[in-house]
């Protein structure tokens, strides 16, 4: 809740005028409590895990022709009802699970100090923030993740995210409670070392969301703005990771590729990729062996 009711009392309190974006949020949260505002979240991911992957279930089932030539494995169909049946497990650890963790997470929040005052954070505030939380959760997710892969922390968690060894979309959430639950601890670390404000703290949980959902797709379009993103990994990249499934020692990173880099945990898909250029290129062109490209193009991974 916001300590001034109207635009002149908060004008005196921070000694300019408001801007139009000011104004809109406090006119929408002047009289909401913080604890309100904070459980947006819930919506939003709400909305987030069911908007996006339809997406591209609605490219996938009206404009396949256009889309087939961007599916990263094209051998691989998931029927509707498949797909359907993947929402309905996401959903009931939605609100099993991702709803009560926000619900009671709320003072965590209040302990790192996100705020919910005017002024709002500068375009390139809020930039800064979100590169930092990116950055953050990138390094503890990439350690975690590599940690899951474990045979331990893979058969008794990992192993049902890794159901789907061609990710889609509504697959990206899809995961034991045990991972939901241990994966928030990255997403928090951010916002802990460099508080900011409560739409930054929106915005970096619907971002890193839709960047999840991007990267389980299936399909790597050559028109996402994503890729002008430098070390960003991308679809093509953590689909690698499930094609390989439980002996995956590859690809651990949830966002940027360095870490793999730094940590040579990247050779398999580097090598991968290299085969697939050859592939493309002629079968017996540098050093090559046949075998080596039957094995893999016999999968179904894209050549293209
Ligand atoms: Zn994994
Ligand atoms: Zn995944």
């Amino acid at each position: 809740m916001l300590p001034y009711a109207t635009v002149e009392e908060a004008e005196a309190a921070i000694g300019r005028s408001l801007t139009a974006a000011e104004t809109l949020w406090l006119n929408y949260s002047a009289t909401k409590s913080d604890y309100f505002l904070y459980c947006h979240n819930i919506i939003f991911l709400f909305l987030i895990f069911s908007v996006f992957p339809f997406y591209y279930l609605f490219l996938e089932f009206f404009f396949k022709k256009s889309v087939g030539p961007y599916k990263i494995q094209p051998k691989v169909k998931l029927s509707f009802s498949d797909t359907i049946r993947c929402y309905k497990s996401v959903m009931r650890m939605f609100f099993l699970v991702v709803g009560p963790l926000q619900l009671v997470s709320y003072p965590s929040i209040k302990i790192i100090g996100v705020r919910t005052s005017l002024p709002l954070p500068s375009l390139g505030e809020n930039l800064l923030q979100l590169g930092v939380y990116f950055i953050v959760e990138d390094y503890t997710n990439y350690w975690i993740h590599r940690l899951l892969h474990c045979k331990w922390g893979y058969e008794k968690i990992h192993k049902v995210h890794h159901e789907y060894t061609a990710p889609i979309g509504f697959a990206a959430p899809y995961a034991h409670w045990a991972e939901i639950l241990i994966l928030g601890i990255p997403s928090f670390l951010g916002p802990a070392m460099v508080p900011g404000h409560i739409i930054t703290f929106w915005l970096w949980i619907a971002l890193r969301q839709i960047e999840a959902i991007e990267t389980h797709s299936g399909y790597d379009f050559p028109w996402t703005l994503t890729k002008y993103i430098p070390f960003y990994g991308g679809p093509d990249y953590h689909d690698y990771h499930h094609y390989v499934g439980g002996q995956s020692q590859s690809n651990f990173a949830s966002v940027f590729t360095y870490c793999d880099y730094i940590y040579g945990t990247d050779k398999g898909y580097r090598y991968q990729k290299k085969v697939l250029q050859q592939l493309r290129e002629g079968p017996k062109t540098n050093g090559v062996e046949n075998g080596a490209l039957s094995d893999h193009s016999a999968q179904g991974y894209k050549v293209d």
